[in-house]
């Protein structure tokens, strides 16, 4: 197990002018969350002998741990080309045919392109829900069953959860999530406002709705996260937890909003009548 700390000495074969000898034989330190350098004064002289100038950071600590080997940690990432591979045009999924039995083909076709909704047929008639960051990079394509009538995820005699490396038993495919419609952000502005939910079913169903804001997913309680949030720290967010996650949810919120973050966390669906676990669109349809 290695250790990775905050800052370190620069790996690179960059130097610069050390603030004791002045001569161009400086490492500095790098702070690996930021990858920025650190300041002016910390770093390494490597003229040890002759100088021996070498002032650490006075708050460093252990960020995380890890198995030396960099192909371990190295995310895996889908070719664009994988989007027409899986394309809702060659079968209409079941969850397509919900959305065009409650809301107007124009704008269910429109939110199929905007979120490049995909179909699989890992399990017949399955739906594709792609994460794909703002530099439109392809983290996963989610796999998920609805059914075509009420709209809702087929979770007998299993939950029908799955990916499209493991339908493509790409073996060594590292998953690093980000959040679900994030290649989005580039259509809006600073000023605009993101909301959050859990299910990427409800981003779309909110987004065809309300269409002035941008509608974002974790894909999970869990995604509710720093690692997952950090893409969109400049930006207002409102978050919808489903029924009963309000205050885990809220509790994340608030740690962030002191690190900078604008969250609002709403408990909307915590006073009103539906089933623990609901969420926008058992409220509103
Ligand atoms: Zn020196």
């Amino acid at each position: 197990m290695n250790q990775l700390y905050k800052y370190s000495l620069d790996k690179t074969s960059r130097k610069f002018i050390c603030p004791n000898c002045n001569k161009k034989s400086f490492v500095k330190f790098i702070d690996n969350e930021t990858n920025n350098y650190l300041n002016e004064a910390n770093g390494r002289c490597d003229r040890e002998s002759k100088c021996g100038y070498f002032k650490k950071p006075t708050s460093n600590c252990i960020t995380s741990t890890y198995n030396y080997d960099p192909k371990v940690i190295q995310p895996s990432y889908h070719n664009k080309t994988i989007l027409q591979q899986f394309s809702n045009t060659r079968q209409q999924s079941n969850f397509i045919t919900y959305l065009l039995a409650n809301f107007a083909p124009q704008n269910v076709s429109q939110a199929i392109d905007k979120y490049k909704i995909g179909t699989s047929n890992y399990w017949s008639f399955a739906t594709v829900f792609w994460q794909i960051d703002s530099q439109n990079v392809i983290h996963g394509g989610k796999i998920m069953l609805y059914n075509r009538d009420t709209g809702g995820r087929i979770k007998e005699p299993f939950n029908h959860v799955s990916w499209v490396h493991k339908q493509l038993k790409i073996n060594d495919f590292v998953l690093q999530q980000c959040l679900f419609g994030l290649h989005l952000i580039n259509s809006i502005s600073k000023n605009d406002i993101i909301c959050i939910t859990e299910s990427e079913k409800t981003a779309i169903i909110l987004s065809i709705n309300f269409p002035n804001y941008l509608w974002l997913a974790t894909g999970s309680k869990s995604g509710f996260k720093e690692s997952l949030l950090q893409s969109i720290k400049d930006y207002k967010i409102i978050a919808y937890p489903d029924k009963t996650e309000f205050n885990k949810w809220n509790t994340t919120a608030t740690l962030l909003n002191k690190k900078g973050y604008q969250i609002q966390c709403s408990n909307l669906l915590e006073n009103i009548d539906i089933e623990n676990g609901g969420d926008l669109v058992d409220y509103l349809f």
